[in-house]
């Protein structure tokens, strides 16, 4: 029988590639959608027709029950989320509001209407905050430090009662970083997939902007905050087939997922820059003003148990992920530039 599965975030980078991984499998996918994301270009853009498309916002519980009546669903995928923590400081309540009530309305709805269904909710690194341990696995304690954190730690707590009190099958992805030609140029791997591009391609002066109005490549320089942060960055396709893999498995738990690798944002920028064959030290420089208050410490994935219980490996290298998504940006560049002389 057909399997149906209901995705929230679906025009996300996530989403997206979920969407497109589970129609390959032979899912239908419906996809909970605000209406305004909808009638602009979003990721999920080219699977219109492929998808069943439920309009509806994360903020609002009729709107999550209505989407579970409407899809009936197998398996929910919740992937919708405020998901910036730099800018969960501006926009705490409405952080708290999607990542964290958004989350207990859904499983509320599925207490109620579809107590069968399979979910997987988006849970992520970043509760662990600054630790003192060298990696993070299922057992390390939570120390979130903005407010992104802070919800994302409450609808994960409230997965695991759900879990237990009710019997729902209910599974939280810790998930590590993990980045794609998908993610959103204000994403720090994509602005420098999106720096070095410029670069191979003489562009002095880009056309996108970054957090502070100005344009991302300026004056031929691309400005990042602290070059000394490290991070366990994956690639997102492999990230994706982790979550099927936690509802197809016979019980419900939570997975720590990322590669349980550390790069330095220079080793990032250097990859990317000499992928087109540059020297990222004649570009890239940091400017104070993007340094974060307060980072969110050095996490390192210990992903034994996803391996173990799961099977679950990565597949996809740090160096060829870069690689992938400096060329993405790189045609898209080219594109434009053939579309504004047209
Ligand atoms: P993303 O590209 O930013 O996508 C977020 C999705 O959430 C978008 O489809 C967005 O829709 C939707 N959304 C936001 N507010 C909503 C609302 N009020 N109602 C309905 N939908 C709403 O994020 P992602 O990278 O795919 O991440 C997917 C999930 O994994 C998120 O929960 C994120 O927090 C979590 N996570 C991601 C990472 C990572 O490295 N990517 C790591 C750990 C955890 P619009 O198009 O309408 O904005």
């Amino acid at each position: 029988m057909t399997k149906r599965a209901l995705i929230t975030g679906i025009t996300g980078q996530d989403g997206s590639l979920l969407a497109e991984f589970l129609l390959d499998k032979g899912y239908q996918v419906a996809g909970l959608v605000r209406r305004e994301s909808w009638f602009r270009h979003n990721a999920a853009s080219h699977l219109a027709g492929r998808i069943e498309v439920l309009f509806g916002d994360m903020a609002e519980g009729v709107d999550i029950a209505s989407a579970i009546h409407e899809a009936a669903p197998d398996e929910i995928y919740n992937l919708a989320s405020q998901s910036r923590p730099g800018e969960s400081w501006s926009r705490a309540p409405e952080t708290l509001l999607v990542n964290g009530l958004g989350a207990v309305r859904l499983f509320e709805a599925v207490r109620h209407h579809r107590p069968d269904c399979k979910v997987y909710h988006a849970s992520s690194s970043e509760m662990f905050g600054p630790t003192a341990g060298a990696s993070q696995d299922e057992t390390t304690a939570f120390n979130p430090v903005n407010p992104y954190a802070a919800a994302k730690v409450y609808a994960h707590q409230m997965a695991r009662i759900y879990r237990d009190s009710y019997g729902l099958f209910i599974s939280n992805g810790i998930l590590f970083n993990h980045e794609s030609e998908r993610r959103p140029l204000h994403f720090l791997t994509q602005k420098i997939s999106h720096g070095a591009a410029c670069a191979a391609l003489g562009i002095v002066d880009s056309l996108e902007v970054n957090e502070m109005g100005r344009p991302i490549v300026e004056g031929g320089r691309l400005a990042l905050g602290n070059l000394d942060i490290a991070r366990d960055w994956g690639y997102a396709g492999d990230f994706i087939r982790a979550m099927w893999l936690m509802l197809q498995h016979d019980a419900a738990d939570d997975f720590v997922i990322g590669t349980g690798k550390l790069h330095s944002l220079r080793q990032l920028c250097e990859v990317a820059y000499r992928s087109v064959g540059l020297d990222w030290r004649d570009s890239v420089v940091s400017d104070p003003d993007l340094v974060r208050p307060l980072e969110s410490g050095q996490t390192q994935a210990n992903p034994a148990k996803a391996r173990r219980v799961l099977g679950w490996e990565p597949t996809v290298s740090f160096e060829d992920m870069v690689q992938k998504m400096v060329m993405v940006q790189v045609e898209n560049l080219r594109s434009s530039n053939k579309k504004s002389e047209l």
